[in-house]
């Protein structure tokens, strides 16, 4: 049987959600004669193949422009989009930021945090502009398959996972949906 290509990524994020997706711990032996992982954050390679991925999963929410085109970018190369967290769910976490304009969440970030002395915005065409609001990420690509959770729990992830492997699109119910 062929295998099925994976591809993630994260976005505005906490690394949670990928822990999560590791805890599946022995069933990943089992899930890896199915998948293959192309590409992820904890790989070389860390966008997915020019030509293309059976499924894309996106962690976190949409907080700047290096991550409007990060999802633009797995949206256009895989063929299902999963959404995995509240923060790539709802924008979650992240957008308790959004009733602040952008200079004072830098600021308070960069220069007033209480760990940081002499502290300052950095400013670099190498980083990405903060959009004005933290977005889930089906506010700027279309998403197929949401998975809730912070994070979703790791059988919620083999479920959605082993699903997807049996050719299913997953409907999530009962204990494998779960909103905290
Ligand atoms: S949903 Fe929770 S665990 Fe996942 S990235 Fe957001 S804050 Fe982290």
């Amino acid at each position: 049987m062929k295998k099925i290509k994976i591809a993630t990524d994260w976005l505005e994020a906490c690394a949670g959600c990928h822990m999560s997706l590791l805890d599946i711990d022995e069933r990943l032996v089992e899930l890896l004669k199915h998948v293959e992982f192309s590409s992820s954050p904890i790989t070389d390679l860390k966008h997915p193949p020019k030509d293309g991925v059976d499924v894309g999963i996106l962690t976190g929410a949409i907080g700047n422009s290096h991550q409007v085109e990060a999802a633009k970018l797995m949206r256009e190369r895989a063929k299902t989009l999963v959404a995995i967290g509240d923060c790539a769910v709802f924008g979650g976490i992240c957008t308790m930021r959004n009733f602040f304009d952008t200079k004072d969440v830098l600021r308070r970030g960069y220069v007033e945090s209480e760990s940081t002395v002499d502290g300052k915005v950095p400013e670099s065409e190498d980083l990405g502009e903060l959009l004005d609001k933290a977005l889930p990420v089906n506010q700027v690509v279309e998403v197929d398959v949401y998975l809730p959770g912070c994070p979703p729990s790791a059988d919620a992830i083999y479920f959605v996972l082993s699903e997807l492997v049996a050719g299913r699109r997953p409907v999530l119910a009962g204990e494998v949906l779960k909103y905290d």
